[in-house]
């Protein structure tokens, strides 16, 4: 390791290495430092993602490898157990393998260049200034037992939910409890009944309040099955005992190969993801779908633009907070708008009771199955809040 780069990167999840890569790539010289032993390994996702939208962000490169299982429609189970099947016709998602999508990107990342150092704890960052209150100039690691300051022009914090980063460069990165998603997810082996080309989601209070249930087929007999309710909620019976009932229910026999526990931001983008020589990357910055709750394609697309404004920050020698604010800008109007537009509707379709749910369901039902489509599920949902067809169009739209 050297004592100086251009760019380092904290954490190397989707966000850090897509970041990495792109910097790289536009010329910068990068630092990619991970605290676990291994990229990619411990897996703390469901591992959906929409195929168009990586696709995008990939584009032109190869699709990384890790791809388990071809999505081409998606179940929706009302709380009375009515299911409203949207089938695509075509593969349109897809469940990964993460141990080796998070990996190959890591590799797709080195081949540009980048210095990439595992079991590398970033635990403080340098600052500028002779009382060590100025700008951020590096970070403080802890590898292999030893420590090093290793200094930067930009350090891009992605480095995930318990994001440090930020806070030491003096960001807002705090989350209101109702925007926490409490999730708990296990792989199950030996689950039967269900068919490997849909995604199920399942809604209703009993099952997932303010939030949903899910089953992501990795293959015929083995799935992530998992949940994801409001921190609020969570306060009264936990994620994992929602859980557990329906697994009881639902898959008595199976095996759970794989437990995962953890938070989720369902919100909007923070308010400020630049400081001087700081960008925050991916879950570091609140940039995950606050409906949906994926957050993998939106960090490599946050990591792709923050690469490229980091090195040409870099290229004009000024890595003030204004010369890195065109990667708030463009973020924003990349997916940091429509996230704002999805928070509202999530806010609405949360609250919805059980019967509201279930009137939706029978009125997409009611439609001819080519009319079953996601959008038309959200105008049935939402018929009594109309501004909110507004937002719902505009996120469709663009
Ligand atoms: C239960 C669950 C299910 C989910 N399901 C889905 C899904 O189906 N689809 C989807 O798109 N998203 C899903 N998500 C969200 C998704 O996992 C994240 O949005 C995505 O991983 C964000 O990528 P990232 O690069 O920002 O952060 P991460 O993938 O979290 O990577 C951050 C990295 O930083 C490292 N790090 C942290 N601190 C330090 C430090 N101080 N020094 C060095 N390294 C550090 C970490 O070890 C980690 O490798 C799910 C999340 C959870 C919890």
């Amino acid at each position: 390791m050297q004592s100086d780069y251009d760019v380092i990167v904290v954490g190397a999840g989707p966000g850090g290495s897509w970041a990495a890569k792109t910097a790289a790539e536009k010329g910068a010289q990068v630092l990619l430092l991970e605290k676990d032993r291994e990229v990619g390994v411990p897996v703390r996702c469901g591992e959906a993602i929409g195929t168009a939208s990586l696709r995008a962000v990939c584009e032109p490169e190869p699709l990384p490898r890790g791809i388990a299982n071809g999505i081409s429609g998606a179940v929706l189970v009302a709380p009375n157990g009515r299911e409203v099947v949207l089938d695509w016709g075509q593969e349109v998602g897809a469940i990964l393998d993460r141990k080796v999508f998070d990996y190959e990107l890591s590799l797709m990342a080195a081949a540009q260049g980048v210095e990439i150092r595992t079991k590398a704890y970033v635990y403080d960052v340098i600052r500028n200034g002779a009382n060590g209150n100025g700008s951020i100039s590096g970070v403080r690691v802890q590898h292999l037992g030893k420590n090093y300051d290793v200094r930067a022009k930009i350090v891009i914090g992605a480095d995930g939910i318990e994001s440090r980063v930020g806070r030491f460069a003096g960001l807002r990165t705090f989350t209101k409890l109702k925007d926490m998603e409490s999730c708990m997810q296990v792989t199950l082996a030996n689950v039967t009944n269900i068919d490997r080309r849909y995604i199920y989601l399942l809604f209703g209070r009993e099952v997932a309040p303010g939030g949903y249930l899910w089953i992501f087929p990795k293959s015929e007999t083995v799935a992530n099955v998992g949940i994801g309710i409001s921190g609020e909620y969570a306060r009264h019976k936990s994620a994992q005992r929602y859980l557990q009932e329906f697994i009881d229910r639902r898959f008595p026999k199976a095996a759970a190969v794989y437990t995962v526990v953890g938070g989720v931001t369902c919100a909007p983008t923070l308010e400020k993801i630049v400081a001087d020589g700081v960008m925050l990357v991916g879950d570091a910055a609140h940039q995950i779908n606050p409906m949906s709750g994926g957050g993998i394609v939106t960090a490599m697309l946050a990591g792709k633009i923050a690469g490229r404004v980091a090195a040409a920050a870099i290229a004009r020698d000024d890595f003030s907070s204004q010369s890195l604010e065109p990667y708030a800008q463009e973020w924003h109007a990349a997916q940091g708008k429509n996230h704002e537009r999805l928070y509202k509707i999530k806010q609405a379709v949360y609250k919805f009771t059980d019967d509201e749910l279930n009137r939706t369901a029978e009125a997409v039902l009611a439609k001819k199955p080519e009319e079953r489509t996601l959008i038309n599920v959200f105008k049935a949902a939402l018929i009594r809040h109309p501004s909110l067809i507004f937002d719902v169009l505009k996120v469709f739209m663009s």
